[in-house]
Formats: structure tokens, C-alpha cells, sequence
């Protein structure tokens, strides 16, 4: 039997000790539990754990399970970390705090669209393509600077940008992981010092089998699904 209780005093023990043995300041790491595939009853334990930030991949998923866990507790913040389809961000805007997939302009008009007509401001993250094998993120810079300009514009009143998210690639190889994390924050430091009016202090990376990596390089948001909920289900 998992307990979802003593996973996450494992996995916060963990993050507190990277914490230290990275010299880093203390609680300056959040654990985003990532509840994709992991029934509402699940997560409801988690949060009666004072877990409160969630992650979800897919817009229907979240749909169903969401409203009624934010019914039960009001400090509950659901975070999109999936893939997102323009035709989906009116149904994900209502539900969440902030978009950590954002990898394109398009996505960005339709955020800024439907928030505002629900009169609401919502926090996102660019996600930047930093060597996983998966295609999303911005993988060009030309495309991120003209996003960014646009934000300088103040063309997107209901947007706050607030960081950056990456996945690592898929590999045993540490020093890649490595590579891919730093590239992140290298990143980060570099747009920060161009655009000081903005606070774009979150990174988020890390996933249940690099976050201690990720926390060294600097993360500031880790994402962890298995160890804290056990293996996915796909087939349910
Ligand atoms: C599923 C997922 C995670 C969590 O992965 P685990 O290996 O289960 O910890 C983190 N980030 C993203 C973007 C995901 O899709």
C-alpha cells in the first residue's frame, strides 16, 4: 500500500536537504504534486497533508476533477503544466492559478482573451525546450523575444509572467540532466537583466527522478508525480 502522507514527508525531507547541502535559502523550493491519472479521493488525501499546489497535464482531466477539490479547500492552486490546445484555454483559465506551458504567441493572444473576459489575472511560465526529447517549449529565441516585447507593450494586461519551466531529457546521464537545468537558469539570468520590470524568479524544473539535480541548478518550483502518488495508470 502507498501512503500518500509518508511520500511526501520523504519527498519534502529530500528538498529540504538539497536545500541545505545546495546553500540555498530555506523554503526556497515548492512542491508542485502532480496528480494527472490520480483519482480525486487522492489528491484530497494530499491535501488534508497541507499540500496545496497541484499539477495537471490534460484540460478535461482537470475539468472533472478540480472544481470539487477546490470547493473542499480554498488555499488548493491547480497549475497547467501539459501540452495546451488554443481551444482548451477558456476551460483551463477558469480552473487555474498559472499556465507553466507556455510556448508560443498564439497560446499567449487566447490566454490574454478569455481572462479577460472572465475578468481574471493568471500567472504563466515560459516553457523553454532545453534538450528533452519532446518538442515543446520555445526552441527559438526570436519567437520568446517577440512574446516578451509584447509583455513590455503591456499588450497582456491579464498575463503575469513569473518564470520559466523545463523538462530534462530522458537519461541516466547526470551530466545532461545537469546541462539542461543550468541552460534554464542561464536563461533565465540573461532575460531577467534585459527585462528588470518583470519577476521572473520561478524555475520550474525537477520531476520525481531528478528533482535533487534540478534543486542544485537552481529550481525554484519541482514537479512531482510518482513518488508522492505511485505509478500511473494509463488504461484506467
Ligand atoms: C507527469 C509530469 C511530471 C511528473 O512526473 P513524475 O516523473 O511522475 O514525477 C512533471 N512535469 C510534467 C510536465 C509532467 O508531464
Amino acid at each position: 500500500m502507498i501512503s500518500i502522507e509518508e511520500n511526501l514527508k520523504i519527498i519534502n525531507d529530500k528538498i529540504n536537504n538539497s536545500i541545505l547541502k545546495s546553500n540555498r535559502a530555506e523554503k526556497s523550493v515548492k512542491l508542485l504534486a502532480v496528480s494527472k491519472f490520480h483519482p480525486v479521493e487522492e489528491i484530497i488525501q494530499a491535501v488534508d497533508c497541507n499540500q496545496f499546489m497541484f499539477g495537471e497535464n490534460h484540460v478535461q482531466e482537470a475539468k472533472l476533477k478540480f472544481p470539487s477539490i477546490l470547493e473542499y479547500n480554498k488555499n488548493v492552486s491547480l497549475h497547467m503544466i501539459g501540452q495546451l490546445q488554443t481551444n482548451k484555454v477558456k476551460d483551463i483559465t477558469k480552473i487555474c492559478d498559472c499556465i507553466q506551458s507556455v510556448d508560443r504567441k498564439k497560446l499567449i493572444c487566447e490566454i490574454e482573451k478569455q481572462c479577460e473576459k472572465i475578468n481574471k489575472t493568471i500567472k504563466i511560465l515560459f516553457e523553454i525546450h532545453t534538450g528533452e526529447e519532446s518538442k515543446s517549449g520555445f526552441t527559438d529565441e526570436k519567437d520568446f523575444y517577440e512574446v516578451i516585447n509584447d509583455f513590455s507593450d503591456n499588450k497582456y494586461p491579464h498575463i503575469i509572467p513569473c518564470g520559466f519551466m523545463t523538462m530534462a531529457p530522458f537519461t541516466k546521464d547526470e551530466k545532461l540532466i545537469h546541462n539542461s537545468f543550468k541552460k534554464l537558469r542561464l536563461f533565465q539570468e540573461k532575460i531577467q537583466k534585459e527585462y528588470p520590470e518583470f519577476d521572473l524568479s520561478e524555475l520550474s524544473m525537477g520531476m520525481s527522478n531528478d528533482f535533487e539535480i534540478a534543486i542544485e541548478e537552481g529550481s525554484t518550483i519541482v514537479r512531482v508525480g510518482t513518488a508522492i502518488f505511485g505509478e500511473r495508470n494509463y488504461n484506467k
